[in-house]
């Protein structure tokens, strides 16, 4: 699914309430730094663009919407960066975060802001400063060992292995939240499978370093790109969730 707007919504996230989307990456197209089996966006077309929405065009976008939604009254929880592809690949996004937090104040002073990022793109500084201004900087870790990652997340950046993004995690100092997608299954005639005990082992221990306020753990959702993969039931991630908890961090299932 691939959205064809810069602001869309709210949506009701099972997540994060009622929240209203922005999609910073071209309409109707999916630009990401990943390639993930599981991605509910399809394949990545590319992995950057010189296309992207203006500061302002999304600027004004926003306001426009939070206008409409104060004048009818309607709910919001939450402003989610998410839609096509990797937000943080914005050649604007530090500013963009600051116009959004100006203009939430503005019209929704309690809604929180939060951001879903695959986690590839801190070593720009101006991203990891600015996903240390939103409220969930919710950042993905799918996997314990570096081929596992690779076979999941097909990153298009060599410089990014699962290390290499575990340590820019931990420099948030704990002020973030994990989410990891649990699925096995095979693609390109490779398995592929991150709920086994050694990998579950790997992770948590990745984990255990970040030391994040909160990790949230999922099952697939949606139809997937690669066709050989599978749900994962709700009783394997409690018992994921349980080691996370014996570590003092906080979890949450969204199956
Ligand atoms: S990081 Fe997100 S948008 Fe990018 S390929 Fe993976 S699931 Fe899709």
């Amino acid at each position: 699914m691939l959205f064809d707007k810069t602001v869309f919504g709210p949506i009701r996230s099972r997540r994060f309430g009622a929240s209203l989307g922005m999609n910073l990456i071209p309409a109707a197209k999916k630009i990401c730094t990943f390639d993930c089996v599981y991605c509910e966006c399809g394949w990545t077309d590319k992995p950057e663009s010189d296309s992207f929405p203006t500061r302002k065009d999304v600027r004004e976008a926003l306001e426009t919407k939070l206008h409409e939604m104060l004048q009818r009254d309607e709910k919001m929880d939450t402003i989610t960066f998410a839609g096509n592809g990797e937000p943080t690949l914005h050649p604007d996004f530090s500013e963009i975060i600051d116009d959004t937090i100006t203009l939430r104040n503005q019209f929704f002073p309690n809604a929180a802001i939060t951001v879903l990022s695959n986690s590839t793109m801190l070593d720009k500084e101006s991203v990891f400063e600015a996903l240390k201004r939103v409220d969930n900087n919710t950042m993905k870790l799918d996997a314990g060992t570096e081929i596992m990652y690779r076979r999941i997340n097909r990153c298009y950046i060599k410089k990014q292995t699962l290390e290499h993004i575990t340590e820019n995690l931990m420099r948030f100092e704990g002020n973030l939240i994990v989410q990891t997608l649990f699925l096995r299954g095979s693609y390109d005639r490779e398995k592929i499978d991150n709920t086994t005990k050694e990998e579950v082992n790997a992770w948590a221990e990745r984990i255990q370093r970040i030391a994040p306020r909160k990790v949230l753990l999922y099952p697939i959702d949606r139809a997937t790109p690669a066709e050989d993969l599978e749900y994962t039931p709700k009783t394997e991630l409690e018992k994921i969730a349980q080691k996370i908890e014996a570590l003092g961090i906080k979890t949450a299932i969204y199956d």
